[in-house]
């Protein structure tokens, strides 16, 4: 468990400024929605939490520790995407349980953390098949089991269900969030989709062209929407 910290961020690729010094606490625990159209940020904001882009300026801190300077496998998060990014030759017990493999996890504690993420996932009578032979949500599953075997202390989640069918995305929307309630772990969600933010969130960040227009719980955000951007974003149609 973790406490994650944005202290105004900056990114600029080049001459152009694409994160604008946002800042962010994530406490504890705490299931943070970030949502906002396209083009305004969100998956920079979070490839500079994971490692996998630098920072302009400013500070992320995990546990209050400046983690500009770490690598990704040294930070303790793990980033589920929407594309899943499965192996496709691999069996699903494999693909959940390479980044272990990497990690020098000895076999029984790889199987343990796999058998335990297969049942909470109910992924248990597919764990020898290849993503192939899976359905769209079971795949997403194959995903979040992949990122929960790590243990992380934060979890960061880019757009994860926006591959899939409307009826399938309000299916899974319910299944994180009861992962959410039984895991508790620290994460930063990302996407597009303002109903799937106000059904996950514990507080919702909305995000206009590189700002962070306004932060609160989702029926504050809602009723009290702090700029016209957020008034229209937030009460236009999904
Ligand atoms: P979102 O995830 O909200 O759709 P992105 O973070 O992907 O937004 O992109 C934000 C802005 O940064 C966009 O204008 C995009 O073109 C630009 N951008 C993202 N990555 C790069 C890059 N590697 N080089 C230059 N511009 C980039
Ligand atoms: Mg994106």
């Amino acid at each position: 468990m973790a406490t994650l910290t944005l202290d105004n961020v900056r990114k600029s690729f080049g001459a152009t400024d694409v994160i604008h010094g946002v800042d962010i606490d994530v406490k504890d625990g705490e299931f943070i929605v970030i949502v906002g159209p396209s083009g305004c940020g969100k998956s920079t904001l979070l490839r500079m939490v994971a490692g996998l882009e630098g920072i302009t300026s400013g500070e992320i801190r995990i546990d209050e520790k400046r983690v500009n300077e770490a690598e990704p496998m040294e930070r303790n998060i793990a980033m589920v995407f929407q594309n899943y990014a499965l192996y496709p030759h691999m069996s699903v017990f494999d693909n959940m349980a390479y980044g272990l493999k990497i990690a020098k996890t000895p076999k029984d504690e790889i199987a343990a953390r796999v058998a335990s993420a297969a049942k909470l996932l109910q992924l248990e009578p597919y764990l020898q098949r290849k993503p192939r032979e899976l359905s769209g949500g079971q795949r997403q599953r194959v995903a979040m089991g992949r990122a929960i075997v790590r243990k992380p202390a934060v979890f960061l989640f880019d757009e994860p269900l926006s591959n899939l069918d409307a009826k399938l995305r309000v299916q899974m929307r319910l299944e994180i969030k009861q992962l959410q309630r039984e895991l508790g772990v620290t994460s930063l969600y990302v996407t597009h989709d303002q109903v799937e933010a106000m059904t996950l969130a514990d507080r919702m960040i909305v995000m206009n062209a590189g700002v962070a227009d306004q932060i609160g719980a989702p029926l504050e955000v809602y009723e009290n929407p702090q700029t016209e951007f957020v008034a229209g974003f937030i009460g236009s149609p999904a």
